[in-house]
């Protein structure tokens, strides 16, 4: 609408600048009075005329130089005949002085000429831009099949391995992906292959991203930077000339990196999806084998990709010559947990007694991004304390806000909600506190959080990769602790433990399904499914057992969640006391802290 007025405006005002030039030419000639061929005769016979002008089908008599007469011609008939008809002597006729012109060039292209050029320039005009306007738009549609690859200058983005703390074994091995960057002779002289793909493969914010930014940082080379998901477009077969076009743009700045974020949005196991859609992923997905397998010795590109998703890539992707090393991302141990608060904490103003290894050790399974978010939450938070700088209490709180959400004071609970929270969690912290399990209690808290009225904070008491049958059944105890309490107490249970009772029949499912931890079933695993893709989502998981079975395993779980619901009432009915006194404790302060709480059960 905006370049429609525009191009109006545009033509309004070459029509204006026309008629400007129109009228000053004429004002420039002076026009001539028209006058008939015996006035014309009339004049030239009684005046002194000073010029007189022949035209094709007109003459001009100039009189002087204000007056100039004009008049028409005799067709067919030469200007002298017609003088001599008119009765004029010959030496009359020389005496004058004629002069021939033909038709004026000016007046020829205003009268003749201009009347057509005119609208074939502005039809012109209108179809220049039209047709620019619909190239623009076609333009668009071309520009669809380039990628939208970005290029990240190694000294501008500056992030090197210094600032990714842990992730010791994927550092190593990205270094030789440096090195070979940096001195690939070095490597071909030795006649060594050089790896093609690295895939990085984490959780979500275990540091996939930062880790491939620090690689470019370190080798300072180009690192073009793209996401899986910008491949795929609306329009079919997109995505595979964006591949061509992404490895040609990283093939021309060779030595470089090509990182190819969440590459699971592409590299799908194929043929797994239902419907429509799949098929242009299948195709982008064979570009970009195509484009690794065409790599040659010399090719000194290095893809790495990273996806949290590595169960569903597709085997091709994973065979030698493509994405054949692999760098696992761990969730920080304890140690890397405390370098990545360090890390963040760089740049803003700590107490200088914070402890930055309590926080590690209250923290596990944060990830990267979670402790980098967590720092910053407690800076937030100092700032709204309007304190100078961030104590260990703003870290503290921070954790809890980053598990559960904010803190509701707005919301209270009616004296009897503030009993039943009370005894729920006073149950699950005493269960846990009396198993052997691997838990400990960390915090008890009846202050509503996000979603949950309370809650009981249970930290493993070491880093644990490993889980057994007996640790198990204790989590599953102290799950069903906060509904027994319930139950004792009140001879009734509320809708609060409706979260633990589901958590604690998940346990008990995978107990007999997935781990082959029940004596009946055996050590079976049931757990495999066929995988029915849609939109990246799951919609139907198949049975690989029969009917018999299934109802074996509803059986099985019920009797092991059962087991543990009778082993916890009997231990808290025995424990009647420390549950009333840690109870009373709780109401009467909200929060219990882990020596507080073990005070009390002493
Ligand atoms: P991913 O790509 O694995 O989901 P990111 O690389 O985007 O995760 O990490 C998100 C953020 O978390 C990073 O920008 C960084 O601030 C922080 N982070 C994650 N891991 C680390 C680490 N090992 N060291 C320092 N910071 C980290
Ligand atoms: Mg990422
Ligand atoms: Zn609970």
């Amino acid at each position: 609408m905006n370049k429609l007025a525009k191009s109006f405006v545009f033509i309004l005002l070459i029509f204006l600048s026309l008629s400007l030039i129109f009228s000053a030419m004429s004002g420039l000639v002076i026009t001539p009075e028209k006058i008939s061929l015996s006035e014309a005769i009339q004049v030239l016979k009684e005046e002194q005329p000073m010029e007189v002008v022949l035209y094709p089908n007109k003459f001009e008599i100039v009189l002087n130089e204000e007056k100039t007469f004009v008049a028409e011609r005799e067709p067919n008939v030469s200007f002298s005949e017609t003088l001599q008809n008119f009765g004029f002597l010959p030496e009359e006729i020389s005496a004058l002085n004629i002069e021939v012109k033909g038709e004026s060039s000016l007046t020829f292209f205003l009268s003749v000429i201009l009347p057509i050029l005119l609208p074939v320039i502005i039809l012109g005009v209108l179809l220049f831009y039209s047709f620019r306007r619909a190239n623009q738009g076609a333009m668009q549609i071309f520009s669809f099949s380039r990628s939208n690859i970005r290029l990240f200058a190694p000294s501008k983005d500056g992030i090197t391995f210094k600032d990714v703390a842990g992730l010791k074994e994927a550092k190593e091995e990205l270094k030789e992906v440096v090195e070979f960057l940096k001195t690939p002779k070095k490597f071909y002289d030795l006649g060594a292959k050089i790896p093609r793909g690295v895939l990085l493969m984490g959780p979500p914010g275990s540091g996939k991203t930062l880790l491939a930014r620090a690689v470019a940082g370190e080798a300072r080379v180009p690192f073009f930077h793209i996401s899986g998901s910008e491949f795929v477009e609306m329009f079919v077969g997109v995505g595979a000339s964006r591949v061509r076009d992404t490895f040609a743009t990283a093939k021309k700045s060779a030595p470089s990196i090509l990182f190819i974020d969440e590459i699971d949005a592409i590299g799908r196991i194929r043929g797994a999806g239902v419907g429509g859609g799949h098929d242009e992923r299948e195709q982008t997905l064979n570009q970009i084998l195509v484009e690794m397998d065409g790599f040659d010795r010399d090719t000194k590109i290095i893809v790495i990709a990273a996806t949290n998703r590595p169960d569903v890539l597709d085997p091709a992707l994973l065979r030698p010559g493509r994405f054949d090393r692999r760098v696992i991302l761990d969730m920080p141990s304890i140690n890397d947990r405390e370098e990545i608060l360090k890390i963040h904490s760089r740049g803003k103003t700590l107490d200088p007694v914070v402890d930055l290894r309590e926080i590690a050790e209250r923290t596990p399974g944060f990830s990267g991004a979670d402790l980098a978010n967590l720092v910053n939450e407690a800076a937030i938070l100092a700032a709204r304390r309007n304190k100078k700088n961030i104590s260990q209490q703003e870290l503290l709180d921070s954790i809890e806000k980053v598990i559960l959400g904010p803190e509701r004071k707005s919301r209270l609970l009616t004296k009897k909600e503030k009993e039943i929270t009370a005894y729920h969690e006073a149950g699950h912290a005493l269960i846990t506190a009396l198993l052997p399990g691997t838990a400990l209690v960390r915090k008890i808290s009846i202050i509503a959080r996000g979603r949950a009225a309370g809650y009981t904070m249970r930290m493993p008491t070491e880093e644990k990769y490993m889980k057994t049958h007996s640790e198990f059944l204790d989590d599953l105890c102290a799950l069903l602790g906060g509904y027994v309490a319930e139950e004792i107490k009140f001879k009734d249970v509320s809708t609060g433990a409706a979260n633990d009772l589901k958590e604690a029949t998940d346990i008990a499912r995978s107990l007999v399904t997935k781990y082959g931890m029940s004596k009946k079933l055996g050590p079976i695993s049931f757990d495999e499914t066929e995988e029915l893709i849609f939109l990246g989502r799951e919609i139907a998981t198949e049975k690989n057992y029969s009917e018999e079975t299934a109802a074996k395993i509803d059986k099985e779980v019920f009797d092991i969640v059962n087991k543990c619901y009778q082993k916890t009432k009997k231990l808290l009915q025995k424990n009647i006391n420390k549950l009333e006194l840690v109870t009373q404790e709780l109401i009467k302060k909200e929060t219990l802290e882990k020596e507080e709480f073990e005070e009390l059960i002493k």
